[in-house]
């Protein structure tokens, strides 16, 4: 048989999911001059980019300026999108077998976790992660209703997605518009009462899971004051110690800017942010209609973990805030795929080093690999998936040398096009992206804007002359 990665026997490569981790894998693919390599990418939206277009924030577009590499990636002979296409849906794990060596799965972490306290649920009580979403044009997402009629919103969690949230809620129309929030969410969002937005975070300023950027960023902001405690922006003996032993100078610094909010005198903007520490909320209270009206918080002290960290523990004094909304913040959860390895307890594919795991032996699955999120779980920033990839694609690369993938009965690309025809005839190529691309930068000129997205995939599938409907 031919050798494996040779031109005429190409190693095929599948990778579930276009986000940042996707793509730094097929970049790292792409350059092994050694083997010849063919990377397909599957995403289930018509769009590719996951968070760096559906969760980085609309003010933050040179973050999402990535996304030039990422086409540069793209741009390469051996190189596909197939978008519009769900893993498990539209073609099953089994067929994918049929076509690639090796899969990789880079889905993210597509849903949020729960707090688990009395009235998570209760109507005006939201995943942060939907609001981004929707304010970010998630086609899923483009019907969510927020009531931005409350003049008084917690977030609870003190995370950049946290602040993300709680700025967006904060800035003003005119800046707002300068960016490519969705249209229903400017629309909302220049019609909102919000006053007062509360950051929660359970410990203290040093743990702040944000970053100083972000913190500082917040000064900015044309019609809010930020709002800091002065008794809870002191740093406690423990922290201080912590800081001093580790020469945190990131944290130190954030530590300083929270303090220097918290030395100010009263602003005169008319909306504030305000950053709350050592609160944990403990129920949510309704009012008679089963809406927020009461977040109930329990206020914490700090301690040192016998594993040497800084946790909180609840002390017996309570205070309740009158919010009409509340957006849970703690975190975001993997969801599984259908007949792949995952691993319940912390929301992530079940893995070593990024090869998949059989739960049975615990040992590799063949020519199943996973990066990025869905790998390691909801930390880092953007760049911190490109060593993650390329640690996952050093393990492929090493597979591949002893021989160990997938015995596809259909290793070649035409094949697997004709089977994605078959399937899901409206399929949306890296080609067809660009013309979207190009029709939402010209309309974001015409506006004054860095674009303005498409944010139903029927509109997608219209603009770009797709007619056929197939249900996914
Ligand atoms: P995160 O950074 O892990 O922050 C989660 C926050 O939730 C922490 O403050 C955490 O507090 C708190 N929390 C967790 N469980 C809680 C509970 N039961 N009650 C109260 N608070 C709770 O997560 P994230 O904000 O979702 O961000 C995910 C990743 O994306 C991060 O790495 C972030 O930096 C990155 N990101 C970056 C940017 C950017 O670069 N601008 C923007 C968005 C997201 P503890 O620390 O006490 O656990």
């Amino acid at each position: 048989m031919t050798q494996l990665g040779t031109q005429s026997h190409p190693l095929r490569v599948a990778i579930i999911g276009s986000g940042p981790s996707a793509f730094y894998a097929a970049d790292h693919l792409l350059k092994q001059t050694d083997l010849v390599i063919e990377v397909d990418m599957f995403d289930r939206l018509p769009t590719p980019y996951g968070l760096v277009r559906g969760g980085v924030a609309p003010d933050h577009q040179k973050i999402k300026t990535v996304t030039k590499v990422f086409s540069k990636v793209a741009a390469h002979p051996h190189f596909r999108f197939f978008g519009y296409v769900e893993f498990g849906k539209a073609i099953t794990h089994a067929e994918f077998t049929d076509y690639y060596h090796q899969i990789l799965y880079a889905t993210g972490a597509q849903t949020d976790r729960q707090m688990n306290i009395p009235g998570e649920h209760l109507d005006g009580s939201h995943p942060a992660t939907a609001f981004v979403a929707w304010y970010n044009g998630h086609p899923d997402y483009r019907d969510y209703q927020f009531d931005l009629t409350q003049e008084r919103i917690a977030v609870i969690g003190v995370g950049n997605v946290a602040i993300d949230v709680a700025r967006i809620l904060s800035l003003s129309t005119e800046e707002l518009a300068q960016t490519d929030i969705a249209d229903h969410a400017l629309e909302a969002l220049s019609k909102s009462q919000v006053k007062e937005v509360y950051l929660l975070g359970r410990r203290g300023p040093a743990q702040a899971a944000f970053t100083t950027p972000e913190v500082k960023e917040l000064d900015d902001l044309a019609e809010s004051d930020v709002v800091v405690l002065p008794a809870e922006a002191q740093l406690d003996e423990l922290s201080r110690a912590e800081l001093e032993r580790n020469q945190d100078k990131s944290s130190m610094k954030k530590v300083e800017i929270l303090q220097s909010y918290a030395q100010r005198p009263p602003g005169s903007k008319n909306k504030r942010l305000i950053i709350r520490f050592l609160v944990s909320p403990v129920e949510i209270l309704g009012d008679s209609e089963g809406r927020v009206a009461t977040l109930r918080l329990v206020k914490n002290e700090l301690y040192a973990t016998d594993a040497g960290s800084i946790a909180s523990r609840a002390t017996d004094q309570f205070e309740d805030l009158n919010v009409g909304m509340v957006f849970r913040s703690v975190g975001y959860r993997g969801v599984p795929l259908p007949d792949v390895p995952f691993n319940e307890r912390w929301g992530v594919i079940l893995n070593q080093k990024g090869r998949v795991l059989d739960p049975a032996t615990q040992q590799p699955l063949a020519g199943e690999y996973t990066a990025g999120w869905i790998k390691r779980g909801p930390s880092g920033v953007i760049g911190t998936n490109k060593p993650d990839a390329v640690e996952t694609v050093s393990c492929m690369l090493e597979d591949v040398a002893a021989g160990k993938t997938l015995s596809p009965s259909h290793p070649d690309g035409a094949s697997l096009e004709q089977f994605v025809r078959e399937r899901q005839p409206n399929y949306v190529s890296f080609e067809d992206w660009l013309k979207l691309d190009s029709a939402e930068l010209t309309k974001g000129q015409q506006q004054g804007r860095p674009r303005v997205k498409f944010t139903s995939i029927d509109d997608m599938l219209a603009a770009l002359g797709h007619t056929e409907t197939v249900e996914q």
